[in-house]
């Protein structure tokens, strides 16, 4: 390419300069009204955005493929890219276009990558948009995150296997990686992936960066010093953000070092069963998440998300939320305090991302005038929480104090309502400055000096329907129809002939308009600079605004807390120093919602019963009794109030479920192997601490090698794992191992029959099922009537033969392996040659036959 740059076009040599600097990004090429995209990115541009790929010209002896979006959609556009994982580097004209002969000056000057994304138009306003750097090393995995859209900067280290669990919880939009780093499912994983240089994740040289970001002396205040990975990771992280924005990213001030002891352990798969953001199904609604979302700002939102994944343990600081929450809430005698707050909060804007956008000088102005009413409304939050004598709200009301430096700031410099764009002025107040003010007096004098002009030349020239007048294309000029134009006087030039009238311009018109227009572009020039200047100001306010907007988020979901335990009638948990659940009264949040009439339940989980067998027809409300217990536990580790009567919980550091059966085809996982995958995980990572909750284990293979694993699973739990467990089956030998064992009890859930339906009563009672109803389930799932009628016969045999759930329980409790060596021999063509046998009817010759042939039938 070097070689041949000269063959090119000046300004394809321009292009194809910058274009080596981003080779694997598509480069938006200002071109007047347009961006542009050359050779190949245009043929990819074109595909991706359906927009027409052309050739135009030649340089170097071919064609140029090109494709272009016009200007003021770009931003559009870029939000399909990045979408799609694309990354784009944005090419301004930086030089004076009128200015050296050659191609314009241009620039890069952002570039715009999946996981930086920091304007308001492309990013979700209820999640946060996140870039993680991974650095391997020695057996661990450095991770670094960062959302720069509110400059929270974390790292963690972590073991090489609980990846997907990080991935999940962060839900990263880009990832980066350096050059030749293997990780295994990475490569599944449906974010962008960018390599670096190894350098750049070296830990010295990040710990220098990190520090000078920071200002501080080393890393040990944050914790991090010794993560190595970790803070190889953040420093390529660092970089990378910082090049993309093209200027310092001065909001992003400290560090949070992760520690996974400090949070409750929820893994990929309990994620998605749970419901906790997602449906099964991947919707957004109905989940615990959107139940609970009643925030007034989208901050609040992003924080709630945060906060129910990844649960905490710390028992202080939830109770510190849970008493704030109590208070939020009234006290029942009708007055609710979090009301008069989230009305407050509902006027309030997005600090968080206005202020990412002030550090990054991309703030527009009416993200100054939000931030303004905002500012101007912090005086009101200290009465609102005044009286509510919990800690943490007397924090958030400090934290909330008047930033009246700021406001006043905003007030003198920006006006009342701006104009949207800085481009076209009207942004900044009149008393501001007094140059502005000056080159905006002359603007508005223009108004008195046009009329006068106009009404002296209409004496003057006699013509009566003579109008001055002023367009953007041709400036000022005095109109005059077609029928006068003979009239005017000598000094009119004409500038435009139209159908019906002429435009002329006067020398006195025409020395009017240049000092009008140059007004004008000065006063457009000086509101430019004076806007950078206030951004620069606002700047130095940067952590201050940002523990504004902490401190408005975490109010507002307290508040929502609060605001729903008083509508859905939830209540505080308590917490306990021993391994125990016990909760009265449970509901499921979510399912509570769907149905007319939820039936509540106990579930009492401790050392002494330390499993809960759950036995109960389909339907019966087996899974949704379990999730409920491990989302009252999640909720209470949330700091929320929970859906029961009452809820007791002892330390939890992980919940872990295998529930439903899910195939997971794209992975090239069947059924059977994705429960398996889910069940050694389990056994593998749940300790006494434990909540797991498994769901119809075994099922997807056949009947005997199900039921083995099944109990097998289950005593491992009880004796190895000693974790707190809720196992649902639909095995009724498994109720046995109650026998076996004291600390595991059986519960079961019960329908009733009535003549030709079923009734499900949802109640969980102790002890085990005894019917599973499985043909009215069927019946009542629109299986046609023949269908059942013929199951009911064939059930009928079945029993009459001795074939019950009884005589299957005691052939395999005996020995389970000679109870399938059975099944085995029943089809066996000895047995066939047995019972046709009759002994009384043979020689001693034909007997001997026999015997060499079912000696020769045993042999195959
Ligand atoms: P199972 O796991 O036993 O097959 P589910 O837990 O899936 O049953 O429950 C089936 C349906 O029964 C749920 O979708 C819900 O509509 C209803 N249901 C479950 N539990 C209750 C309850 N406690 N009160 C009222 N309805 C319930």
């Amino acid at each position: 390419m070097q070689q041949s740059l000269e063959r090119h076009t000046p300004m394809m040599q321009q292009y194809l300069r910058i274009k080596a600097q981003y080779p694997d990004m598509l480069v938006f090429y200002r071109m007047g009204d347009f961006y542009e995209l050359f050779y190949s990115d245009a043929e990819r541009a074109a595909r991706l955005l359906d927009i027409t790929l052309t050739r135009r010209g030649e340089s170097a002896g071919e064609p140029i493929k090109m494709a272009g979006v016009p200007h003021h959609a770009v931003e559009q556009y870029l939000a399909r890219l990045v979408k799609l994982g694309e990354s784009a580097a944005i090419c301004e004209q930086i030089g004076d276009p009128n200015a050296s002969r050659g191609p314009v000056e241009r620039q890069v000057t952002r570039v715009v990558t999946p996981g930086t994304l920091t304007d308001a138009a492309l990013l979700e306003d209820k999640r946060d948009n996140i870039l993680l750097a991974i650095l391997p090393q020695r057996g661990l995995l450095g991770l670094a995150w960062l959302s720069l859209s509110s400059g929270r900067f974390a790292v963690m280290e972590t073991a090489t296997r609980d990846l997907a669990t990080e991935l999940e919880r962060l839900a990263p939009a880009e990832i980066l990686l350096p050059e030749g780093a293997a990780i295994a499912g990475l490569e599944a994983y449906p974010a962008a992936l960018k390599r670096l240089p190894p350098w750049q994740f070296d830990p010295d040289g990040a710990t220098r960066a990190l520090t000078q970001q920071f200002e501080t002396h080393d890393l040990s205040g944050f914790g991090a010093a010794s993560l190595t990975a970790a803070v190889g990771a953040a420093g390529a992280l660092l970089e990378y953000a910082r090049a993309t924005q093209g200027t310092a990213i001065e909001h992003v001030r400290s560090l949070v070092v992760e520690q996974e002891r400090l949070y409750l352990r929820i893994d990929p798969a309990t994620r998605r069963n749970l419901e906790l953001t997602e449906t099964i199904r991947g919707e957004p609604a109905p989940t615990l998440f959107s139940l609970l979302d009643s925030c007034a700002t989208t901050m609040g939102s992003r924080l709630l998300r945060h906060t129910l994944h990844p649960p905490l343990r710390d028992r202080a600081a939830l109770a510190a939320r849970l008493n704030a929450v109590s208070l939020l809430g009234g006290n029942g005698d009708g007055a609710v305090p979090c009301e008069n707050i989230r009305q407050l909060l509902k006027n309030c804007a997005d600090v968080e991302r206005i202020t990412a956008r002030v550090a990054l000088r991309s703030a527009r102005p009416r993200d100054l005038t939000a931030l303004r009413e905002t500012l101007r409304a912090l005086p009101e939050f200290a009465p609102a929480l005044a009286g509510l004598p919990a800690a943490r709200l007397t924090e958030l009301a400090a934290a909330l104090a008047p930033a009246d430096e700021i406001t006043t700031l905003l007030s003198a410099a920006i006006k009342a309502e701006p104009a949207a764009v800085l481009r076209e002025g009207n942004v900044i107040a009149d008393g501001y400055d007094e140059e502005l003010d000056e080159l905006r007096a002359i603007e508005s004098n223009c108004g008195d000096f046009l009329m006068q002009l106009e009404s002296r030349e209409r004496e003057r020239s006699g013509i009566a329907n003579l109008k001055v007048e002023y367009n953007r294309v041709h400036g000022f000029y005095i109109e005059v129809s077609r029928a006068q134009a003979e009239k005017v006087p000598e000094d009119y030039r004409r500038r435009q002939t139209l159908k019906n009238a002429e435009r002329f311009i006067t020398p006195e018109l025409k020395s009017f308009e240049d000092k009008a227009l140059s007004a004008r572009e000065r006063a457009l020039a000086r509101e430019k600079h004076l806007y950078d200047d206030l951004l620069d100001r606002l700047a130095s306010h940067i952590a201050r605004l940002q523990t504004i907007a902490a401190a408005l988020a975490e109010l507002d979901v307290l508040s929502a807390f609060a605001e729903r335990a008083t509508a859905l009638d939830y209540c505080r948990p308590e917490f306990a120093e021993e391994p125990l659940i016990d909760i009265e009264g449970g509901r499921h949040a979510v399912v509570e919602k769907q149905v007319d009439n939820f039936i509540a339940n106990d579930a009492c989980l401790s050392e002494k019963r330390q499993m809960l067998i759950v036995t109960g027809p389909n339907m019966g409300g087996k899974s949704t009794f379990m999730r409920q217990v491990a989302l009252i536990a999640l909720l209470a580790h949330c700091g929320s109030f929970v859906p029961a009567r009452r809820a007791r919980l002892g330390p939890i550091d992980a919940v872990f479920t295998r529930i439903g059966a899910a195939d997971d085809l794209a992975g090239g996982r069947s059924t059977f192997m994705v429960e398996m995958t889910e069940a050694a995980y389990i056994l593998h990572h749940a300790t006494r601490e434990s909540l797991v909750l498994m769901d119809e284990i075994g099922r997807g293979t056949s009947t005997f090698d199900g039921l083995a694993l099944a109990w097998a699973i289950a005593r491992h739990l009880i004796e190895k794992n000693g974790s707190l467990a809720l196992f649902a089956t639909h095995y009724f030998e498994m109720t046995r191992l109650a026998e076996d064992y004291r600390q595991v009890i059986n519960v079961h859930l019960d329908a009733v029959e009535h003549k030709d339906h079923i009734v499900f009563l949802h109640s969980v009672e102790e002890g085990p099922a005894s019917q599973s109803y499985g043909l009215q389930v069927a019946q009542l799932a629109g299986v046609p009537a023949a269908v059942i009628r013929s199951a009911r016969k064939r059930l009928a045999e079945l029993e009459e033969h001795g074939m019950t759930p009884q005589a299957q329980r005691d052939l395999f409790a005996s020995n389970p392996g000679e109870a399938s060596g059975v099944v085995a021999m029943s089809d066996h063509p000895a047995l066939g040659l047995l019972s046709d046998l009759k002994p009384d009817e043979l020689s001693p010759k034909e007997a001997l036959e026999v015997l060499y042939r079912l000696k020769g039938l045993a042999g195959d």
